[in-house]
């Protein structure tokens, strides 16, 4: 059976107070859940805090980024050992945010997937296609090159440290969401592809969250679809109660 998961990417959000008033609202809301892996990734500022206050609940913490080198002069960066240090056992790569502001390029991101995994550490790898590219019914083969290169060098048995998190660009944070059926669609290819370039396996173990304006509203009705296996909610998680709701639709 596939995990279950439901993560919060916080984002640029919520200062040291605002997070310790998160987290214990959390701690109501999802605390105790069995039905799901529960993840929150909150800014780098709080993350150890975080950790503290989570250490003996249900919930686990994620980075939002990482850096690829090991350590050195990258003024303003972080490293993967930086963040196990810290009991940070989870790191978002490839979120489109980075990859649109950030230049961060498939290459790049196949460097910090490898020294996430030299690191023991579990990706969540984000990754989907923008409005154009679904107007010119591009979105599959976007879907399909991002996957290939900026994750398929992995060796098989580095699979289970990875969890995908498909975003469509134009779901994010727009109050438009893909659409379950189109949703399952595009993590049925995804599982296919996988399928195709690895194993059968590794295709049906995979966990394929769905990210981009999951609410309490709709996550129900997306969550349903066989191939969906969670979400990854950015602007809904800030708020436990919401994220809570979110978090038992699964
Ligand atoms: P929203 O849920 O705010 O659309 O953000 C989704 C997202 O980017 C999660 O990483």
């Amino acid at each position: 059976m596939r995990k279950k998961i439901v993560a919060g990417n916080w984002k640029m959000n919520k200062n040291l107070a605002e997070t310790e008033s998160l987290l214990s609202g959390l701690k109501e809301n999802v605390g105790g859940i069995s039905g799901a892996e529960i993840i929150v990734a909150p800014t780098f500022t709080n993350l150890s805090k975080t950790t503290q206050e989570l250490k003996s609940t249900n919930i686990k913490v994620a980075a939002q980024n990482m850096h690829q080198a090991e350590n050195g002069a990258f003024t303003g960066e972080i490293s993967a050992d930086m963040l196990k240090s810290i009991d940070v056992e989870i790191v978002i790569l490839g979120h489109s945010e980075r990859r649109a502001y950030f230049g961060e390029t498939d290459q790049l991101l196949a460097e910090k997937v490898n020294t996430a995994l030299k690191h023991n550490m579990t990706v969540i790898f984000c990754f989907g296609e923008e409005l154009q590219d679904r107007k010119s019914n591009g979105h599959f083969s976007v879907v399909e090159n991002q996957l290939k290169n900026g994750l398929f060098h992995i060796d098989a048995s580095a699979w289970k440290n990875i969890v995908l998190a498909y975003e469509p660009v134009w779901a994010i944070g727009t109050g438009e969401t893909a659409s379950p059926d189109q949703a399952q669609e595009m993590h049925a290819f995804i599982r296919a592809t996988i399928g195709k370039a690895f194993n059968e396996e590794i295709a049906d173990e995979v966990s394929i969250l769905y990210g981009g304006s999951v609410k309490p509203n709709n996550a129900k009705e997306i969550f349903a679809k066989p191939d969906v296996d969670g979400g990854l909610i950015g602007g809904a998680s800030l708020d436990a109660e919401s994220f809570g709701t979110i978090a038992k639709a699964i």
